[in-house]
C-alpha cells in the first residue's frame, strides 16, 4: 500500500513507472464552457489572458478532481505565433488554423518566443506553479506531424505522406517540412520546461492513421517524435504522446517514440493498446461525448473497461469536450477512486 500522494507525485510517479496510491487522472485540453463561465473569464480573452486561462483550467483540479492542470486551451498556439492566420472559433469551439506556408524556407521563428500566444502560456505556468503546487501542471504542445502540416497545409502534408513513400525528392519535401517544425516544437518545449512545467503532453492528432498511413507514421513521423521525446527529457520532464483516431497499427510506434505514456481513443481497444505497448503505460480510451450526453452507467463501464484492460491512468479519448457536464466529469473521476479502492 503506498502512502497517500499529492496529484504531481501520483502523475509523475505513474509516467516514471513507479507505484501510484491509486490511479491517477489525466486530461488534455480543458476549454469547458461551464467552467469559463464558473470562473468569470471570457472568450475569446482567456486564449491571452494567464489568470484567466489558469482560473478556467485549474477547475478540471479544484472542483472536478483530476490531478492535472493543462493549459493552454488551444492547439493552434505554435502556428498563431509563427503568423498564420487562426481563427480564433467560438467559447465552445477551439481555434483553427486557416492559412499555410508556401515554402520551409518561408518560416520566420527568430520571434517566436515574442508572441502573445507563448508569453501567455509561459505566463500561465508561473501562476499555475505558485498557486497549485500540488497539482500536476501539464502545458500542452502540438507534435511535429501536425505543427508541419500547418506550416505546410494539412492537404499538402497529406499528399506529400503516400507521395514520400514512393519516391525519395518527396522524401526531401516532407523531411525539410518536419525539420522546421521540430527546431520550432524545441524551442517552444524548452521555454514550457523553464516556466515549470511537471510534464509535457505533446498532442500530434495530424500523425494519426485517420490522415496518413501506418507506413507513413512508423517510418516518418515515429523518428521525429522521438526526437523531440528525447529532447523534452534531457531536459529532465516526462512526456505524454496523444494522437487520436484509430492508431492499432502503430501503438508499437508510439512506444518506441519513448513516450512517459501513449494516450489513445476509443477506436483502440485498451486491451490491444497494452500489449502493444509493452513496458509504456498507456491512458485513455473513455469517448469523449460520454461526459457531454453520456449516461451514468455508460461513463463508469467505460472507464472501468480501460482500468480492467491495464490502462495505467485514466483519460478521455482526446481534450475534454468544451460542453462536458460537471456531474458527468464528477461521475467518471469517482469511477476511478472506486475502481482504484476495489483493484489496488
Ligand atoms: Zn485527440
Amino acid at each position: 500500500m503506498v502512502t497517500e500522494m499529492t496529484s504531481k507525485e501520483r502523475v509523475i510517479a505513474m509516467l516514471n513507472r513507479k507505484p501510484v496510491d491509486r490511479i491517477p487522472i489525466i486530461t488534455g485540453s480543458t476549454m469547458v464552457v461551464e467552467n469559463i463561465n464558473k470562473s468569470g473569464a471570457i472568450w475569446p480573452d482567456l486564449h491571452k489572458n494567464a489568470e484567466m486561462m489558469i482560473d478556467v483550467s485549474s477547475k478540471m483540479y479544484t472542483d472536478i478532481g483530476v490531478d492535472s492542470i493543462i493549459f493552454p486551451f488551444s492547439a493552434c498556439v505554435e502556428a498563431a505565433s509563427l503568423g498564420l492566420e487562426v481563427s480564433m472559433g467560438r467559447i465552445d469551439i477551439h481555434p483553427s488554423v486557416k492559412s499555410f506556408f508556401k515554402s520551409p524556407d518561408d518560416v520566420d521563428y527568430s520571434k517566436f518566443l515574442e508572441s502573445d500566444f507563448v508569453k501567455t502560456t509561459i505566463e500561465a505556468a508561473g501562476i499555475a506553479k505558485d498557486k497549485y503546487p500540488d497539482a500536476a501542471k501539464s502545458i500542452l504542445i502540438v507534435g511535429p506531424v501536425t505543427l508541419a502540416g500547418y506550416l505546410a497545409g494539412a492537404n499538402n502534408l497529406s499528399k506529400l505522406s503516400i507521395r514520400c513513400l514512393q519516391k525519395e525528392k518527396y522524401m526531401d519535401t516532407i523531411t525539410e517540412w518536419l525539420e522546421v517544425a521540430l527546431d520550432v516544437n524545441k524551442i517552444y518545449a524548452k521555454a514550457c520546461i523553464n516556466a515549470g512545467a511537471d510534464y509535457i503532453q505533446c498532442g500530434d492528432p495530424s500523425a494519426s492513421t485517420n490522415l496518413v498511413m501506418p507506413e507513413f507514421y512508423n517510418k516518418v513521423a515515429v523518428p521525429f517524435e522521438k526526437e523531440l521525446g528525447d529532447f523534452i527529457k534531457s531536459k529532465g520532464l516526462p512526456w505524454v504522446l496523444h494522437i487520436c483516431g484509430n492508431m492499432a497499427l502503430c501503438i508499437e510506434g508510439m512506444a518506441k517514440t519513448g513516450a512517459n505514456c501513449l494516450s489513445i481513443e476509443q477506436t483502440v481497444d485498451m486491451k490491444d493498446a497494452v500489449r502493444l505497448a509493452g513496458d509504456t503505460p498507456v491512458a485513455g480510451n473513455i469517448a469523449p461525448l460520454l461526459v457531454v450526453d453520456g449516461t451514468y452507467e455508460d461513463i463508469i463501464k467505460s472507464t472501468r473497461y480501460a482500468l480492467d484492460s491495464g490502462a495505467k491512468a485514466s483519460m478521455l479519448g482526446c481534450g475534454t469536450p468544451p460542453l462536458s457536464t460537471s456531474d458527468r466529469l464528477k461521475t467518471w473521476v469517482k469511477a476511478v477512486h472506486d475502481w482504484s479502492s476495489e483493484n489496488m
